[in-house]
């Protein structure tokens, strides 16, 4: 059997837009392409030229130089010729190597939002894929509603996509706009156009996730024969966003039922990549990564401590549908007070950490464990404090710095022009080879504050901690026997894309955050020592 080609249309810049809360700058869509052209997808939609400044300064230039560079917009109005539609004559202009016009394709639609009738429809397309191609670019289109269309007339539906595809559009890409159509539905869809006489080397699929199926909806159009996947990076997209081509990718090159017939321009090489590809989007959009997300989830190679854990530490193929590293992700076995000691053992030495079974530190630390998850810590979520916890109860934290006091005062007064202001002020004294600093710091809030203060003077380690970001912080207020106590998770990062979780408990907030925010400072420094961090798989 010969291996077929699938191509991979990425839209993040120009559907994925709108996502609520998603507003890319043209300098964010710069960043954005570079990354996708680097990864390697085969093409790159970069938005609207002519219908908004961002975009329009966005194809000012070519923004790729592998992917082709995509422009999207409407086909010819009708009643005007093509040359003579400024809209279009805009969208040839833009410096894009192909053109996505999106056509309808339902008749209602037609009526309704075109105002024309559906021969001109039918003409709008051909025209506008003509003068596409004679403007020397690859012409595509998007056929708007073609699922829900073709439900209502699909004599209509396959007139539009056939029109497109005989005009010499190089993609004709059925689109389930509303996003309910189910994977069966696809297929009999799909394998009706091909029937029609548009081959499915021409098909595209653009799937929509309103009923959680839009990669079940596209894998199940590559089933049937379409050739192109379109998709946006981590699946967002507007209502329940689009496909996700961070699931769709790994899954065409890693499932044996897919890669035994088909490949697409990422190699295994690239793939390792992924994870790190699908966090650092996340950080473009100063996002938290899903944990749960597919393949490249913190959780998805993550087993809770008791049976699982150790078949799993002896015969990883048992509990995992994919190696995690083929994804670049690492297997994580989370300790918790259902752990044994062998459960503590092995999650010691994939840190690296050798301690002996007779070893009394060793009691000592799964007694310590298991009496701050009692009082609310959860160490399952905090990799970095557990390892911390670990070292200092084995002996072999360096003492980088210590902090003697703190103070954090929050005030809520009228400024000079009579306005109400709150404001957030921390100060740290902390004790660095023998000296006393002493550091002050205002913030947005009390926490940052701290935060601020807390890194805005550790003597001789300032230059090293300059790359510690903290990316996310989660506050849980737990109801633990009398009195409410404050759980404090902090997820950090640095220049080397690697993110490490640190948690504080306290009957106090800013104790709790102080404590979250102290371990990840000490982490990094021993990260940075190669003295922590060297989480592998086995
Ligand atoms: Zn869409």
């Amino acid at each position: 059997m010969s291996i077929e080609r699938i191509y991979l249309f990425d839209t993040t810049l120009r559907d994925g837009q709108q996502t609520p809360g998603v507003d890319f700058s043209v300098e964010d869509k710069i960043a954005i392409a570079a990354m996708l052209d680097e990864f390697g997808l085969d093409y790159v939609e970069g938005g609207y030229p002519g219908a908004n400044p961002t975009d329009t300064a966005f194809f000012a230039k070519k923004r790729t130089t592998r992917a082709s560079f995509v422009a999207f917009g409407m086909t010819k109005r009708a009643g005007v010729s093509a040359s003579n539609d400024p809209g279009l004559t805009q969208l040839l202009q833009a410096r894009s190597d192909a053109v996505c016009l999106v056509a309808k394709t339902w008749d209602y639609h037609v009526e309704v939002a075109l105002g024309c009738t559906n021969d001109e429809n039918l003409d709008s397309i051909r025209e506008s894929v003509e003068a596409v191609a004679a403007a020397g670019k690859q012409p595509m289109v998007d056929c708007e509603h073609f699922f829900d269309g073709y439900k209502a007339n699909p004599a209509y539906a396959l007139a539009c996509a056939k029109a497109a595809y005989e005009a010499g559009a190089r993609w004709v890409v059925l689109c389930d706009t509303n996003g309910g159509t189910q994977p069966a539905e696809i297929r009999d869809i799909v394998q009706a156009v091909i029937a029609a006489g548009v081959p499915g080397s021409a098909l595209g699929i653009h799937a929509h996730n309103d009923t959680g199926q839009a990669v079940a909806n596209s894998l199940a159009a590559v089933e049937a024969g379409v050739r192109q996947i379109q998709g946006t990076l981590n699946g967002i997209g507007e209502r329940c966003g689009n496909a996700n081509l961070v699931t769709i990718i790994p899954t065409l090159c890693l499932k044996e039922t897919y890669a035994s017939r088909f490949e697409t321009a990422i190699d295994t090489d690239k793939l390792v990549e992924l994870t790190r590809l699908s966090h650092a989007f996340d950080e473009l959009l100063n996002r938290s990564p899903d944990h749960q997300a597919p393949y490249v989830g913190a959780s998805a190679f993550a087993t809770k401590a008791g049976i699982h854990a150790s078949a799993l530490l002896k015969d990883p193929r048992t509990y995992e549908h994919v190696v995690p590293d083929s994804v670049g992700n690492f297997r994580k076995v989370m300790v918790s007070d259902q752990g044994g000691k062998a459960n503590f053992i092995n999650a010691l030495k994939r840190r690296g950490i050798e301690v002996d079974r007779q070893d009394p530190r060793l009691d000592k630390l799964i007694a310590i464990v298991k009496e701050r998850e009692a009082s609310g810590y959860a160490y399952e979520g905090a990799d970095a404090s557990f390892e911390l916890l670990a070292r200092r109860t084995l002996g072999t934290v360096p003492d980088f710095f210590a902090v003697e006091s703190f103070r954090v005062m929050v005030e809520r007064r009228f400024d000079s022009h009579g306005r109400l202001k709150t404001v957030s002020e921390a100060v740290v004294k902390m004790v660095i080879d023998g000296k006393t600093v002493m550091s002050v710091a205002e913030g947005d809030g009390p926490v940052n504050a701290l935060d601020l203060a807390l890194r805005k003077d550790i003597g001789k380690f300032q230059a090293e901690i300059a790359d510690l970001e903290l990316a996310d912080y989660k506050v849980r207020i737990l109801n633990g026997g009398t009195e409410a106590i404050t759980r404090v998770l902090i997820e950090s990062t640095d220049d080397t894309g690697v993110r490490w979780w640190t948690v504080g408990v306290s009957e106090n907030i800013i104790d709790a955050s102080f404590q979250a925010l102290m371990d990840s400072v000490v982490y990094k420094l021993m990260k940075n020592r190669q003295l922590a961090g060297g989480i592998a798989a086995e």
